[in-house]
């Protein structure tokens, strides 16, 4: 039985998996870096090491000084969160090897689904529709050319080992290819320290919409339904909701489906989601799995009522799904609205500082998770999420009123937030209607004055 968990993160996510274990009896211990000697996770977990200076690279990157930290305090499982060492494979298997649970998928299914080509290689064997593009990495200009055109324009260069929506590249025709191709490879290279790239057709104006996988140890896979998350910015996820306002039953049904194969080809266990792009006429192509808990997760569980941070401890557990896909139930609509210390008016400049008053909304079908409070020095080394507001009702309409009505109760004072930048989404009648693509944002700033924010 796990009965004290290291939590490798921090920020809300380090929270919520305090909130986890405690519910279910079990020890925490947190770990942070000296920047983060003030954070709400140091404060509230059971027990808290410091183990490194402020930037990631000298703390919540080192594998080494987490598994130290494990053994010192006689942990038997480490939660990884999101992000940092989450989705490393090596990690996963270092853990593994040290007898110490890894809350999170086998060393191998992370190696499968953290390849994209091999993963997309993967999931298309087991019937389940890729984007078209070329077969695994592409070497050289030449080659990659030619499958460019083969595909046709417009494509996207995709970095292998890419994330968080960096070393994506578009091209719409040879000239702007083999200048795209070059960046691409060098950005990969720089970021993930893996030049390798692949080329896919870019779908214009699509969905992004992906299914919550649960998959125990003992062999059942289920899904949780989707979360359309088209609202981006820059390929990065900026609103979350379930259900989408785009399926039907039919098509819930089909990509559910789908996305139980793709989980079941890479032999997955815990929690982990399948994203899919959706185009206009509805067909659905798998992009990418995530493998580990994802920020969105909280749409989920109101929606569902499934507590999957728990549900993570019992699968790493070696406990079996206490359900099956025909209990889970979608009764609610949820909503999430990511909160950014950042400048929405000023191309959305992360705005570190000090936050002289925190007040946030509460009430009925309102959820917030942040590690936010009056007087927190958010620190510059991190990224800029600051809390995510879920809000929760029947219908899509209660919830986005109830979001419009969180969002103008929360107050936070001495910085810059996305809190205004979300309040005009959430009147805006291309969103209220459901109609928004990955192309949303885009539309939505050149077309909303920026004194708003
Ligand atoms: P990351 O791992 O960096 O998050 P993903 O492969 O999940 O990258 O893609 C992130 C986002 O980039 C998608 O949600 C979508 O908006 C856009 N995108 C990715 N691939 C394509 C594509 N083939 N066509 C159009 N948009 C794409």
């Amino acid at each position: 039985m796990i009965q004290k968990v290291l939590i490798a993160n921090r920020g809300e996510i380090a929270l919520r998996i305090i909130r986890a274990c405690r519910e279910m009896g079990i020890k925490t211990l947190a770990v942070y870096s000296e920047a983060d000697v003030q954070s709400l996770h140091v404060q509230l977990a059971d027990e808290a090491i410091c183990i490194g200076g402020p930037r990631s690279s000298d703390s919540y990157l080192r594998a080494d000084r987490i598994i130290s930290a494990a053994e010192i305090a006689d942990v038997d499982a480490i939660h990884p969160g999101y992000g940092f060492l989450s989705e490393n494979a090596k990690f996963a298997e270092q853990c593994e090897s040290c007898n110490i649970k890894f809350i999170g998928p086998k060393s191998k299914s992370i190696r499968i689904m953290g390849d994209k080509a091999i993963a997309k290689d993967t999931v298309r064997k087991a019937g389940v529709s890729i984007v078209p593009g070329s077969d695994g990495p592409v070497e050289n200009e030449t080659e990659a050319v030619k499958v460019a055109r083969k595909i046709g324009y417009p494509v996207i260069i995709k970095a292998v080992a890419g994330g968080g929506g960096r070393g994506m590249r578009i091209a719409h025709n040879d000239v702007s290819f083999a200048k795209e191709f070059h960046v691409a490879r060098n950005e990969a290279e720089k970021a993930f320290g893996n030049g390798a790239v692949y080329i896919e057709k870019y779908i214009e104006k699509p969905r992004h919409i992906e299914f919550q996988i649960l998959a125990d140890s003992h062999g059942k896979v289920l899904h949780l339904g989707e979360r359309d998350c088209s609202v981006q910015r820059r390929h990065q996820k900026l609103i979350e909701e379930s259900p989408s306002p785009f399926l039907n039953a039919d098509l819930r049904k089909k990509m559910g489906k789908a996305a139980v194969k793709a989980a079941e080809a890479a032999e997955y266990q815990n929690a982990g989601t399948i994203e899919f792009l959706v185009d206009a006429k509805g067909n659905f192509y798998f992009i990418e799995m995530n493998t580990r808990i994802q920020v969105e997760h909280p749409v989920t569980e109101e929606v569902t009522g499934i507590d999957l941070v728990k549900q993570q401890i019992s699968i790493a557990n070696g406990d079996k799904l206490g359900f099956d896909q025909s209990d889970i139930k979608f009764e609610k609509h949820a909503i999430e609205c990511r909160i950014n210390a950042e400048d929405p008016a000023r191309n959305f400049t992360p705005s570190p500082g000090t936050i002289s008053l925190y007040y946030p909304p509460g009430g009925f079908g309102v959820r917030v998770d942040s590690h936010a409070y009056s007087g927190y020095a958010i620190p510059p080394y991190y990224d800029s999420m600051i809390g995510k507001l879920i809000c929760f009702g029947p219908t899509r309409k209660v919830a986005l009123q109830r979001s419009y009505r969180a969002l103008s109760e929360y107050l936070v004072r001495g910085i810059k937030t996305t809190i205004p930048l979300h309040k005009a989404i959430m009147s805006d009648p291309v969103f209220i209607e459901g109609k928004a693509t990955t192309a949303y944002m885009e539309d939505f700033m050149s077309r909303t004055p920026t004194d708003l924010f």
